[in-house]
């Protein structure tokens, strides 16, 4: 059901519900009313007709007359019936019709009751007087009152009736209102297609919930158009990394089929294409790992990694390709007392993040040595790269995470500016932050922080000479 048509309902619901709760409520206490100014009516009636009947001896002339005038204007179509109490008996039966024996017996102990009777009303009253006790009778219908009631009745009905019709309908203009600002913004939203994801919605001036609902969609339009564009942007740039080393490897075979070459010739084309093909594998791998949810990339294959011997590892590595001694590494013993030396990550993924790090420091460094120094305590882990090369221009730290991005300085080195993005994307996943300290031409720093969540102590038989407490 749409919304309009349940305000409209729930509005006329609610509506009646109240006109009938308050219809029944005056109709009831108006009932009661009647009925009781009516069993006045009659009761004042039975007195009069008792006084006429056995008052004459004891009042004056006068009195007398006046009781009598009183009689006739007082319910003159009431029918009277006048029984001898004292003949107990006789009395009882012919009571018996009208009343209860529970009445009769009350009515005997001097309450006056007041009955119905073949759809009349009637009061009987016990009269003791000099003469003797007498019970008077009275029965009447209420044709005044039943004319109330019933216009009363049939008025309630009319007016419920009417008030139903009435809030239905004005209940669906309002929902119409209500709902116009809404049908505006589902309007707006139908026009905003892909290639238009510029358009925003409209603001009202009142910031009322629907404004709210207008934001909340524009925000999230301009988070899909930025997510959008930076998609765009890297796939062009995925492009054009890709575009360099195929044109180079399809560049390099068609001038090696030009003419006829020596084996020589061929073994040294072919070693170029493999290097080539493996630039792109690498990027293609890189691309891979950058375009996957950081769920889904760091899900699976955890294990508890040594740091001391992990990175000993990474920097044996390194200095097999920069040349020996070119990396160091160095665990601050001093501070690493107490401190928690193992993580719980994927070592294949830990090791691409911190490789691109060291790699970076190499390339870009010359042949300036690449310090890595560890060091941490009960809170925190730190793994910290410094070389002393080419460092990054002001203005340009913020932005070599992005990818593709590479610094203006580093353009006459081999990369293709997506290797720190990764690295920071890894790292994040395993909760550590990423900081980086530089200065062109002078150094760049790069410290990488674990807010410790220990897994084990495993790192002590890598470093036992450390004296690690915990
Ligand atoms: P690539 O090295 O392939 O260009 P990265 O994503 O690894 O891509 O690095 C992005 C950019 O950050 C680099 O192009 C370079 O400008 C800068 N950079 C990273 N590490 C260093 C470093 N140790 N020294 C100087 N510049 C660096």
């Amino acid at each position: 059901m749409k919304i309009g048509r349940k305000i409209t309902l729930f509005y006329t619901v609610i509506t009646t519900s109240v006109i009938m709760f308050f219809g029944v409520f005056s109709y009831l206490f108006a009932t009661r009313y009647i009925d009781r100014l009516f069993y006045k009516y009659l009761s004042d009636k039975a007195l009069l007709t008792a006084q006429l009947q056995w008052e004459r001896d004891e009042i004056d002339e006068q009195s007398y007359e006046r009781v009598g005038l009183q009689y006739e204007r007082t319910l003159p179509q009431a029918s009277e019936l006048l029984f001898d109490a004292d003949c107990v008996t006789e009395t009882r039966r012919e009571l018996n019709r009208y009343l209860t024996v529970s009445q009769i017996d009350r009515l005997y102990r001097g309450q006056q009751i007041e009955f119905s009777y073949q759809g009349q009303q009637g009061v009987a009253v016990f009269y003791p007087d000099n003469e003797g006790n007498f019970v008077v009778l009275i029965l009447s219908n209420n044709m005044y009152g039943d004319l109330i009631r019933r216009s009363l009745f049939i008025g309630m009905v009319v007016l419920l009736i009417l008030g139903v019709v009435l809030t239905f309908f004005v209940g669906r203009v309002y929902a119409r209102l209500i709902l116009m600002p809404l049908k505006q913004i589902v309007k707006e939203i139908r026009h905003i297609r892909g290639n238009n994801l510029r358009i925003r919605l409209k603001r009202e001036t009142d910031r009322d919930e629907l404004d709210d609902l207008a934001q909340t969609v524009n925000d999230l339009l301009d988070r899909i158009d930025s997510n959008l564009n930076s998609e765009k942007s890297f796939i062009r740039n995925a492009s054009h990394e890709l575009n360099n080393p195929l044109t180079a490897i399809q560049g390099e075979c068609e001038i090696s089929l030009m003419k006829e070459r020596t084996s020589v010739e061929y073994i040294e084309a072919l070693q170029r294409i493999a290097m080539e093909s493996k630039r792109v594998s690498q990027l293609i791998k890189n691309l891979l790992f950058l375009s996957r949810d950081d769920d889904e990339l760091l899900r699976g294959g955890n294990e508890a990694v040594p740091l001391i011997g992990f990175l000993t590892r990474l920097c044996k590595e390194q200095n097999a390709i920069w040349g020996t001694d070119r990396v160091r590494f160095e665990p601050d013993t001093a501070t690493l007392v107490g401190a928690y030396l193992t993580l719980d990550a994927n070592p294949s993924l830990l090791r691409i993040a911190l490789l691109n790090i060291i790699d970076n420091s190499c390339k870009y460094s010359g042949n300036c040595p690449v310090d890595i120094r560890l060091s941490g305590d009960e809170t925190q882990t730190v793994i910290e790269i410094e070389d002393t090369g080419i460092g990054i221009p002001k203005g340009e730290i913020e932005r070599i995470f992005q990818s593709f991005y590479r610094g203006s300085n580093a353009r006459e080195y081999s990369g293709h500016g997506i290797g720190l993005g990764l690295s920071l994307k890894i790292l994040n996943g395993y909760g550590a932050t990423v900081d980086i300290q530089s200065e062109e031409g002078r150094y760049t720093r790069v410290i990488i922080t674990f807010a410790v969540s220990p897994v084990s102590d495993g790192g002590i038989e890598d470093s036992a000479d450390l004296k690690i407490t915990s």
